[in-house]
C-alpha cells in the first residue's frame, strides 16, 4: 500500500472531543504544494470526503463503548481506536483559496495528517434514503435522542419529551435536564433491556423528561418507582453505582422568579380546578415559555447532585400465562390466585391490588 501524507488539518480543537460538536464548527486542509494540482475542479463538489490519520490513538478494542453509548465493535463503530488507525469523514467543502480548502463537518483535531480526499458519493444514498433512514432508526432507535444528549441540547431533548407528555411544563423541563446530566454523566445509552435503571421518587411531569432522556420505563423494567414523594431520582448502571439528583429546596422559589406567569395559572388551574378552555390554554402557552426558560437556568440552583450505591434488583421474571377460569383473560402466573382448586385472576378472587394514579401508590377494590 502507498499512504502518502497529503495535507495537514488545522482546527480550534486541540485535543479529541465529541464529534458531534467538532462537527458544527470549521476548520481548513493544508495541502502540501507538491500536491496542489490533485485540487484541480475541487470546487465542483460541495461534499468531499476527508481521509486522515488517528495519529493520537493508541490501541484498540475490538469491542468499544461508542460515542452513541453502545456496546459494538470496532467495524460497526467510528471509534478512532481501530486496527488501522484511520478516519474518514464526508465534510462541507466552503471555499478553496490555492492550497487551503476551508470545510465545515470535519471531526479531526488540529495537526491530523490527511491522507486522502475525493468527492463524495453520495448516488447510494439518494436511491436509498427511506430505507438507509428506516434501517438507522430499527437498529438503533434512541441514536438521535442520545446525540442530542452528548450536546447537551436540552432544548431539542424537551421537544421530543412534550411528544410523551403531551404538554410543556417546568417540571419536564427539570425532567429532562437532570437526566441529560446524568446520561452524559454515565456515557452509555439504555438498550431497553435493564442495563440501566432509573428511581425516581415520585410519579410527576420530572418522571416524563426522565423516562424520555433515560429510557428507561416501565414498559421495558427500567424504571423503579418509590413512592416517597421526593422530586428526585437515581440512575445507575448495573454495578450499583448510581447518582442521585435531587431538587433543592429552594429551586421552585428560583424558577418562579423568572417567570411568574405560569405559577399564577397553575394556581388558577389546577388548585382552584377552574378548568375552562380559556384558562387550559392559558397555561398551556405559559408553560411553554417557562419550560424552555427553564433550561437556560444555573443548574447547580436547582439541583443537587451525589453519588450513591443502590442495590440492583434481579432482571426481570418472564412470567407463562394462565387463564383466569372465571373470566376467560390471561394472567401472569405470578398474579394467579387459587380458590377452590381454580386459577382466578385478582379481581375474579375480589381481592385487592396495587394501583399507581395520580394520588401515588394506592390499595384499591377493582369490580368488573
Ligand atoms: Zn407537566
Ligand atoms: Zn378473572
Amino acid at each position: 500500500m502507498n499512504i502518502n501524507e497529503i495535507g495537514v488539518v488545522k482546527s480550534r480543537f486541540t485535543e479529541p472531543t465529541n464529534p458531534t460538536e467538532m462537527k458544527k464548527h470549521e476548520s481548513t486542509i493544508i495541502i502540501k504544494e507538491e500536491f496542489i494540482d490533485g485540487l484541480f475542479k475541487i470546487e465542483d463538489s460541495e461534499f468531499i470526503d476527508v481521509v486522515f490519520g488517528f495519529h493520537k490513538s493508541k490501541g484498540y478494542d475490538l469491542k468499544t463503548i461508542t460515542f452513541t453509548g453502545e456496546l459494538k465493535g470496532v467495524f460497526a463503530s467510528r471509534s478512532p481506536r481501530r486496527p488501522t488507525s484511520i478516519g474518514i469523514t464526508t465534510v462541507n467543502l466552503l471555499e478553496r483559496k490555492g492550497n487551503e480548502l476551508k470545510v465545515k463537518g470535519l471531526d479531526a483535531i488540529n495537526g491530523t495528517p490527511v491522507i486522502d480526499i475525493k468527492p463524495c458519493d453520495n448516488s447510494f444514498f439518494q436511491a436509498n434514503n427511506e430505507a438507509i433512514t428506516v434501517g438507522n432508526l430499527k437498529s438503533s432507535p434512541r441514536r438521535q435522542i442520545f446525540s442530542h444528549i452528548l450536546a447537551g441540547e436540552t432544548d431539542k431533548l424537551l421537544l421530543k419529551a412534550g411528544q410523551l407528555h403531551g404538554h410543556f411544563c417546568p417540571g419536564l423541563a427539570m425532567g429532562v435536564m437532570a437526566a441529560t446530566y446524568v446520561m452524559q454523566k454515565i456515557k452509555v445509552q439504555s438498550d431497553g433491556m435493564e442495563n440501566l435503571l432509573a428511581i425516581v421518587e415520585t410519579n410527576n411531569c420530572v418522571s416524563d423528561g426522565i423516562q424520555f432522556v433515560t429510557a428507561c420505563s416501565f414498559g421495558n423494567n427500567s424504571l423503579i418507582f418509590k413512592d416517597v414523594g421526593k422530586t428526585a431520582f437515581t440512575l445507575s448502571k448495573r454495578d450499583g453505582k448510581g447518582i442521585r439528583i435531587s431538587t433543592r429546596p429552594e429551586a421552585g422559589k428560583y424558577i418562579h422568579q423568572t417567570k411568574n406567569n405560569f405559577s399564577g395559572q397553575y394556581q388558577k388551574v389546577i388548585k382552584e380546578q377552574n378548568r375552562s378552555d380559556e384558562e387550559i390554554a392559558k397555561l398551556k402557552k405559559a408553560g411553554i415559555e417557562t419550560a424552555f426558560a427553564v433550561l437556560n437556568l444555573d443548574f447547580d440552583k436547582i439541583f443537587k447532585i451525589e453519588e450513591i450505591d443502590i442495590e440492583i434488583p434481579d432482571y426481570a421474571p418472564s412470567h407463562e400465562s394462565i387463564i383466569c377460569d372465571k373470566c376467560g383473560e390471561s394472567i401472569m402466573s405470578s398474579r394467579i390466585i387459587k380458590k377452590q382448586g381454580k386459577n382466578l385472576c385478582i379481581l375474579c378472587a375480589g381481592n385487592k391490588c396495587n394501583e399507581l394514579n395520580g394520588f401515588g401508590i394506592r390499595c384499591n377494590v377493582m369490580h368488573h
